[in-house]
């Protein structure tokens, strides 16, 4: 007979305890919104600023409502207007693109690697050819490519870099956090990532007015003085009759649940790497399946894992992914035709101008995805890889 798995490839684990005590503190208070404050008191939402600043080695961190809006906060807050082409990776999730389309912007896609890590030769082209001042960088599915490489790259080209670290909160290249590299870095706490608050997000950077200018966006009005990670109150006269509110605030009840969760983070980065290893471990040396090789100096978060079926059909790739699936495992693939639940090939997105990367497509059309949630155990780990295994080697030699 053979073995099924039974568990749920969507269920993450419960908020800890001491969060659920910190979040029942807040709302027997009433205070919830983040400028609502006793006398003397630091809020839940500028403690939480100040945590993530010192955890990253940020000067400036600012949190807010949700990963898209840090990403479109931190556009404008680098000058982004209305028209401006900004270069992206062709593979990534909706909310970036769409980041960039909600300032007005016009996404222009950057191919990627066979390793999903952005294609530093396409990149020179297309900054070349669209003028673009500022590339989003997505490490998407938590690869990051060789960061002092690219950003050479970026400084000769003229290029301001905004690092999407949606998949990377808590993983660093060489010693330095994801995010720290470019002039902002952006990360989501919503549900299915690295810190749970169903919805949320962080901005840092150490540039004084664009931040200064980023909490005032956010919807500090005149209360930007009670932040304890932002530029000194002197920096926002220049600006603070200048710059719009585009209300999208984080309050101090997810903070609350979101501090104990962030002091955790990197036992929990552990966890998923040991799960990460031991499902890569299972399927090393499966015949028609590629791995995404992982460089030494990317300490990566294994949230999630990826795969290529390179140059299969359609029909043995939906074949492996339906066998999978009857078996209990949940595989996602990135290059179905037809989007299904979240999107993340660039010929999704048809608000872009239309573009034509045929590597890219080959990769993209190969790439298969599953979610690696710590409520798995690591016998859970070692049973899906053979599950994965068995059924890609059915197809490959099918
Ligand atoms: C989730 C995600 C975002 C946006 O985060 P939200 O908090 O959902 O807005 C951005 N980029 C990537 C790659 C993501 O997966």
């Amino acid at each position: 007979m053979e073995q099924t798995f039974t568990g749920s490839f969507t269920q993450q684990e419960p908020i800890p305890e001491d969060a659920i005590a910190a979040a029942v503190a807040v709302m027997r208070s009433g205070r919830l919104h983040r400028y609502n404050t006793a006398p003397g008191e630091a809020s839940q939402t500028a403690l939480l600023e100040q945590e993530f600043a010192a955890q990253t080695g940020a000067k400036y961190c600012l949190a807010v409502a949700s990963g898209g809006y840090a990403i479109a906060t931190a556009l404008r807050a680098q000058g982004v207007q209305h028209g401006d082409p900004v270069l992206t990776n062709a593979f990534t999730l909706a909310p970036v693109p769409g980041a960039i389309a909600s300032v007005g912007g016009q996404p222009v896609f950057v191919g990627i690697t066979p390793d999903l890590r952005l294609d530093f030769n396409d990149l020179a082209d297309k900054a070349r050819a669209s003028g673009a001042r500022v590339l989003l960088l997505s490490h998407m599915r938590g690869h990051l490519c060789d960061m002092p490489a690219l950003m050479r790259l970026c400084d000769d080209l003229g290029l301001i870099v905004i690092e999407d670290c949606a998949h990377t909160m808590g993983a660093d290249w060489d010693g330095i956090p994801s995010g720290r590299f470019g002039a902002m870095g952006c990360f989501s706490m919503q549900t299915y990532k690295h810190i749970n608050s169903g919805e949320g997000g962080f901005l840092i950077g150490d540039d004084a007015q664009a931040m200064a200018r980023a909490v005032m966006m956010s919807g500090s009005y005149m209360l930007y003085e009670t932040h304890l990670a932002a530029p000194a109150p002197d920096v926002f006269e220049g600006i603070k009759y200048h710059t719009p509110n585009i209300s999208g605030r984080m309050d101090n009840l997810r903070a609350a649940i979101l501090r104990p969760q962030l002091a955790d983070l990197p036992t929990q980065v552990a966890r998923w790497n040991d799960r990460y290893r031991t499902v890569e471990a299972g399927l090393a040396d499966t015949p028609g399946l590629r791995l995404i090789p992982r460089p030494v100096q990317e300490h990566f978060v294994g949230s999630s894992i990826q795969f290529l079926l390179m140059d299969w059909s359609d029909a043995q790739i939906e074949a492996a992914i339906a066998g999978c699936t009857a078996r209990g495992v949940e595989l996602k693939w990135f290059g179905a035709a037809q989007p299904k639940g979240f999107t993340s090939r660039y010929d999704s997105w048809r608000y872009a101008p239309a573009q034509s990367l045929p590597g890219s497509d080959r990769v993209l059309r190969a790439i298969v995805d599953m979610r690696l949630p710590l409520t798995f155990s690591l016998q859970d780990c070692t049973l899906i890889a053979q599950i994965i295994a068995q059924e890609v080697a059915k197809q490959h030699q099918g």
